[in-house]
């Protein structure tokens, strides 16, 4: 059985995966800012981490998966200023912060419930760690990391030899790009807040008392501070968005190894590429060209066909999003769910030995660094495959299916909406029901060729009997 292997940011190559602890794996993924309904691409990186938290678990991990909520800090820009998202958000909405993050927390578990992601173990949020994210900052000031200027309290890159190394960042290149525009006092362009003092006369929804007087924790710190709280100072797998790695997780790794003193604070920095609209065009909040899970919900199409659509794509290639292409794998996701669910019906026991090849190719598409195009093939092999016995098509369907989370079989969601509705032909229907109960054969059979004159087909669904225009 071939080893799994994942592709690693920091040291940009594809290596053989090996737990801190054998047999337990920590992920800690960057979830949410809650200020706005999340987007088909944040979906994408939900699911993305989902995937690989499904595959370790079906390769016997005991799987312990972090997501923060990011409900303070992130601010407008990467420059540490402009304003805070959430302070925005529920100045606009004439809200408190804290019921602008409530519901904006709901709609992205919403969100990831009906793709079918498992909850994670975690799911901390940045305003319920205040208290870590003071210590662990203290920790760092200790250690002369920080240095305090009028807004804020900054970390000294400088100070961390290693700054560049996660995202393989050009320093010198940035100095010079950021002469301009940098904020005042700063000793290096890529020094970044920790602790943001709050602007005198201002009055924010979101404060706290700290030794450095009333601020904010900047964003970067939550996530060392809770991935420690729940994975301990070092841990297995970081996941993201690829636009995290250049500042975000960059300075989670300055402040995490110099405030552990650790290294390597991660063993593998996994980054899902981007949900593009075509080209070179991101789908982003900030450009106004998202289309989120509801708006395809609008649209007909089952949230689960999207998952199907993130698995048509390896989670580090751009994957292009457009109508057609959702209408297109929302069919082939049906086509395979109708197969799934047919195959249900058979009895009987599979034959190992006919199972295994499949199992073992399905295996190593994704212990290849989570192949999902190619574990896919496997999967439209054996729906096609004439060759395959019914039972053991049946088998590796199930097999498959945790993994994948699509729900394949299963009958209330996987036939539902092929079935038509019409309240005089579910009304036939229902006659044509209450005459088998009552064995009266002959109105059952009346109704039936009725239906048929008219093109209808009636179906033994796992659902009861169901019909569609033939
Ligand atoms: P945010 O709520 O903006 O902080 O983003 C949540 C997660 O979604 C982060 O990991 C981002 O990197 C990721 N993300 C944002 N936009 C996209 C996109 N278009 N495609 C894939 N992932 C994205
Ligand atoms: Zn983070």
């Amino acid at each position: 059985m071939s080893q799994i292997e994942f592709y690693d940011t920091r040291s940009r190559e594809q290596r053989p995966f090996e737990p801190l602890t054998p047999g337990k794996v920590g992920i800690y993924s960057c979830g949410p800012t809650v200020y706005a309904e999340q987007h088909v691409g944040n979906v994408r990186s939900r699911l993305f981490s989902d995937l690989l938290k499904r595959f370790l678990i079906s390769e016997g991990f005991d799987v312990t998966h972090v997501i923060n909520i990011t409900d303070v800090g992130h601010l407008v820009s990467d420059a540490d200023d402009g304003e805070d998202k959430m302070e925005a958000a529920a100045k606009r909405a004439g809200q408190t912060a804290g019921e602008i993050a409530a519901h904006y927390t709901e709609l992205w578990r919403q969100d990831a419930a009906a793709v079918n992601c498992l909850p994670p173990e975690h799911n901390p949020k940045a305003t319920d760690h205040i208290e870590e994210q003071i210590e662990l900052a203290k920790t760092l000031e200790a250690g002369g990391y920080l240095y305090s200027i009028s807004d804020g309290l900054y970390f000294d890159t400088s100070r961390f030899p290693r700054y560049a190394e996660l995202a393989g960042l050009d320093l010198e290149g940035q100095s010079e790009g950021m002469r301009i525009g940098i904020t005042a006092g700063k000793r290096n362009p890529s020094d970044f807040a920790v602790w943001k003092f709050a602007e005198e006369g201002v009055q924010r929804l979101q404060e706290w008392d700290s030794p450095w007087g009333v601020g904010f924790p900047g964003w970067h710190l939550e996530c060392s501070a809770m991935s420690s709280r729940y994975l301990g100072e070092r841990f297995d797998i970081h996941t993201g968005g690829i636009d995290l790695a250049t500042v975000h997780h960059t300075n989670e790794v300055a402040q995490s190894e110099c405030g552990f003193g650790v290294h390597p604070w991660v063993s593998y920095w996994m980054h899902n590429e981007f949900l593009s609209m075509g080209g070179d065009e991101k789908m982003s909040k900030s450009k106004g060209n998202v289309k989120t899970l509801t708006d395809l919900i609008d649209r007909g199409i089952d949230p689960l066909a999207f998952r199907y659509f993130f698995l048509q794509a390896h989670y580090r290639q751009q994957q292009a999003f457009s109508d057609e292409a959702i209408a297109s794998a929302a069919k082939g996701f049906k086509r395979l769910q109708k197969i799934a669910a047919e195959l249900e019906a058979v009895e009987g026991d599979g034959s190992a030995d006919e199972q295994g090849p499949y199992r073992a190719r399905f295996r190593e598409a994704l212990a290849d660094d989570l192949n999902a195009p190619r574990a896919m093939a496997v999967v439209w092999d054996v729906a096609r495959s004439d060759s395959l016995a019914d039972v053991d098509r049946r088998d590796l369907m199930r097999a498959f299916d945790p993994v994948l989370g699509l729900q394949l079989g299963c009958a209330s969601t996987a036939v539902s909406d092929e079935w038509e509705s019409d309240p005089r032909i579910d009304g036939l229907l229902a006659e044509r029901n209450n005459a088998r109960e009552a064995k009266d054969w002959a109105t059952a059979d009346r109704v039936r060729d009725e239906l048929a004159a008219e093109g209808i087909e009636i179906v033994d669904s796992p659902e009861g009997p169901r019909w569609r225009r033939k």
